[in-house]
């Protein structure tokens, strides 16, 4: 099988869609080596059947705002692949979202949820909808119209959707309300619920939770730890919050967050109080990060990302491709050794293998962010057998996976004393459905 052969194929029905194009790419250039050597993966075109989605789902959502105007936009739900389990994978709520978006990162979904040991399939889904200025009412009649379309494809043993960019824990509540009151039925068909109503503990910290636990893995398997660490992080919601939070716990120095507006910089380091300042900002009063400029030890710089400040350790939790090229040689130049990716393809194809070609600790998102689906996962679990687990046993388990992750990732990865940790987690992630889609015959 032939990387460009393979790759020709997808680009003439997709050639619109270039983040899919991408993700695919990054996953067929570590994976068909493997189906090389087990050409019964070949004979069952296993490869060609992961990338194209069992079903795509696509449909109006009218809604109606405070002053009784009238708005459409577009939903969607794309159910990638259900080999190993209910397809799982969030919603995502921002005026960049169109179908090629989506399809990416239901495609990386199938991989990560794999990799997490969990029954869980691949999906993702959205809207071009934009929470940003809307008031909390008009953000409910969205999310009311979104699901009276969406509740029909979806369930606890199907497809279970979760939270992304801009859908947080007041959307969730709002969609999931809806799906309560159609269905008439108190299930697990969605993640991400509040702790009070069915909700897991550790669910809004687990994304940003486990890429640290992850990067502490990577270090620990070449003899370092992360206390004394250097870190950029991006993004201040709520990937960035968590990662953060549990940097400072652990003793790392945060220097950085940011998001559309700019970068805050500490050149001490964030304190708590800080990142509490932050987290209130945006979580309670939907700021910018700009508007903390004036607090005491924090630099704003407008309209520029993290990545031209030295440091150890970089952890992108904010949107895919937010790392070029010429911030991949920016970091490697100033002497970064890690970087553990919170979003999802936050690196472009060139900087993603100048930082494999470094041979530095680079975890993709697929391992180092599959911490959030991980406790989603958890989540099903105690809703189906209706109980809940203590903050200790949640986390626990959590930290047992992301080491899992990371071993499954030595597995395939190992390079000598080095581990590809793209190569472990493309490999690794793609075997078990692989062998599950074998399993079914041809379907
Ligand atoms: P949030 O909406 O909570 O936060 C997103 C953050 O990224 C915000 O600070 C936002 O800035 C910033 N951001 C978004 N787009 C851009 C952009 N184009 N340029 C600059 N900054 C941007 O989302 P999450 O934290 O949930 O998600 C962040 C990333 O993590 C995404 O890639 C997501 O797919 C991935 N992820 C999330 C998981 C989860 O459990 N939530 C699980 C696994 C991966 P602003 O505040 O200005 O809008």
């Amino acid at each position: 099988m032939q990387l460009d052969t393979f790759m020709a194929g997808l680009e003439r029905r997709n050639h619109s869609q270039p983040e899919f194009l991408q993700a695919v790419r990054e996953v067929a250039e570590k994976v068909i080596p493997y189906i090389n050597a087990h050409p019964e993966y070949e004979e069952a075109r296993v490869l060609e059947r992961l990338a194209e989605p069992d079903r795509v789902l696509m449909f109006r959502v009218t809604w109606e705002d405070d002053e009784g105007g009238i708005h459409v936009n577009r939903g969607y739900r794309v159910q990638q692949s259900n080999a190993i389990g209910p397809y799982k994978g969030g919603l995502r709520f921002d005026p960049s979202v169109n179908l090629g978006i989506l399809k990416f990162l239901a495609f990386e979904q199938v991989f990560k949820n794999s990799l997490t040991t969990l029954p869980m399939g691949g999906g993702k889904g959205g809207s071009d909808f934009d929470p940003k200025g809307k008031s909390d009412r008009e953000v409910m009649r969205f999310c009311q119209a979104f699901m009276t379309e969406l509740q029909r494809h979806i369930g606890k043993d199907t497809d279970v959707p979760a939270g992304d960019i801009g859908v947080g824990g007041r959307e969730i509540g709002y969609l999931f309300g809806q799906y309560k009151r159609l269905r008439n039925a108190f299930t697990g068909a969605m993640t991400g619920k509040g702790a009070k109503w069915g909700g897991s503990l550790i669910r809004p910290e687990a994304t940003g939770y486990g890429s640290v636990y992850f990067a502490r893995e990577m270090l620990a398997h070449r003899g370092e730890e992360i206390a004394g660490k250097r870190c950029l992080v991006s993004g201040s919601g709520n990937v960035a919050q968590f990662t953060a939070e549990k940097l400072l716990e652990l003793g790392a120095t945060v220097l950085t967050l940011s998001d559309r507006s700019g970068t805050i910089h500490a050149p001490d380091g964030l304190t708590r109080d800080d990142l509490s300042a932050a987290m209130d900002l945006k979580n309670n009063r939907r700021g910018n990060l700009e508007e903390l400029a004036d607090r005491d030890g924090l630099e704003f710089h407008e309209g520029i990302k993290p990545w031209g400040i030295e440091c150890d350790a970089a952890f992108p939790s904010a949107t895919q491709n937010e790392i070029q090229d010429v911030d991949a040689k920016t970091l490697l130049d100033n002497g970064c050794t890690v970087v553990c990716e919170g979003a999802n393809m936050p690196s472009s194809p060139d900087a993603a293998h100048r930082f494999e070609q470094a041979g530095i600790m680079y975890g993709p998102g697929k391992a180092a962010n599959a911490g959030g689906v991980a406790i989603s996962g958890l989540e099903m679990t105690q809703n189906s057998m209706r109980i809940s687990w203590s903050r200790e046993e949640v986390d626990q388990r959590l930290q047992s996976i992301m080491q899992s992750i990371h071993a499954t990732c030595v597995e395939y990865g190992s390079d000598g004393d080095r581990v590809n940790y793209v190569q472990g987690a493309n490999v690794g992630g793609f075997v078990k459905v692989a062998d599950a889609l074998m399993a079914y015959g041809t379907m």
